[in-house]
Formats: C-alpha cells, structure tokens, sequence
C-alpha cells in the first residue's frame, strides 16, 4: 500500500532521495499511514533528521 505518494518520489527537501517501489519508499523516507492518511510531507529519513 502507497497511500497518496506517487512513485517514483523523489525527496521534496534535497531532491536526491528517490523511491521507485514501496519498498524503497518504506526504506528511504520510512513513511507512516496516519488514520488521517496524509502522506504528502515525505522527506527522506536524512533529512528528517537533519531538521531536528
Ligand atoms: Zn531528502
């Protein structure tokens, strides 16, 4: 299940994290289904990271 994120989806934030399958998506950006579903703010794990 992908939820609302279209593959492939590159990293909005530093544009070189790309996922080309849920698996990859799931690995690289570590994406939640929320009960709300919202999905769309899918930065890469890295840079999750970096902005905390
Ligand atoms: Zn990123």
């Amino acid at each position: 299940m992908v939820g609302t994120i279209k593959l492939p989806h590159t990293c909005p934030h530093c544009k070189k994290t790309t996922a080309k399958t849920a698996v990859e998506l799931e690995e690289k950006f570590g994406y939640r289904t929320l009960p709300s579903g919202a999905t769309n703010q899918s930065w890469c794990r890295m840079c999750r990271s970096d902005n905390k």
